[in-house]
């Protein structure tokens, strides 16, 4: 059986090299923000800017590996039924719901989330980098680079599955952000195996 996360919340874990992680959306169109850190040394972390330098293009999919801000391979994605992330913005925090919602007592978000989870794995809020966002969608105008965030692109059922390339702390939420889950808070499933 999966563990659940409960809307707007996250939670974190440990995932063993060779382990496969499957996120799993089990209602459609919402995102689950994900980190990575090595287990050894949580200085190593999952980075989006080394991650595109490599892959040479901005969505990921099946096949593709997300690296570290020291260029080892954190995770391999190998399977993926949706083929729509987002590894370009921020885990969405009270500063986000401040600025673009303009809310005047804001929700901690993922990033208050995933900052409650990681800290007693020894991981403090300026070490959270820009997370991978599993069935986020924010196209990007190839042009101006001006980008929208989207509706999920995610069914009921809809599921991504990571396999540890290292020993890896995780960080996982169910976002809590109305615009990136088309308008409302659902949980978000996950398993290894
Ligand atoms: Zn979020």
């Amino acid at each position: 059986m999966p563990h659940e996360i409960p809307p707007r919340s996250g939670t974190a874990f440990l995932l063993q090299r060779g382990r496969r992680l499957a996120v799993i959306d089990p209602r459609g169109e919402q995102v689950a923000d994900l980190l990575a850190f090595n287990h050894d040394d949580p200085g190593e972390a999952i980075s989006s800017g080394r991650t595109f330098d490599y892959a040479s293009k901005i969505y990921l999919t099946a096949g593709d590996p997300l690296y570290s801000n020291r260029s080892n391979i954190m995770l391999d994605i190998v399977e993926d039924s949706v083929g729509r992330h987002d590894f370009l913005l921020t885990p969405c925090s009270k500063d986000t719901f401040r600025i673009i919602y303009g809310d005047e007592d804001p929700h901690r978000g993922c990033f208050g989330n995933l900052a409650a989870a990681l800290a007693p794995y020894g991981i403090s809020e300026d070490m959270i980098p820009t997370a991978f966002n599993c069935f986020m969608n924010v196209p990007v105008d190839g042009k101006s680079g001006k980008l929208t965030v989207e509706p999920p692109l995610s069914k009921a059922g809809d599921r991504i599955v990571f396999e540890a390339r290292m020993d890896l702390i995780i960080g996982l939420t169910a976002c809590s952000a109305l615009q990136s889950n088309n308008g409302s808070f659902k949980p978000i499933h996950w398993q290894i195996d």
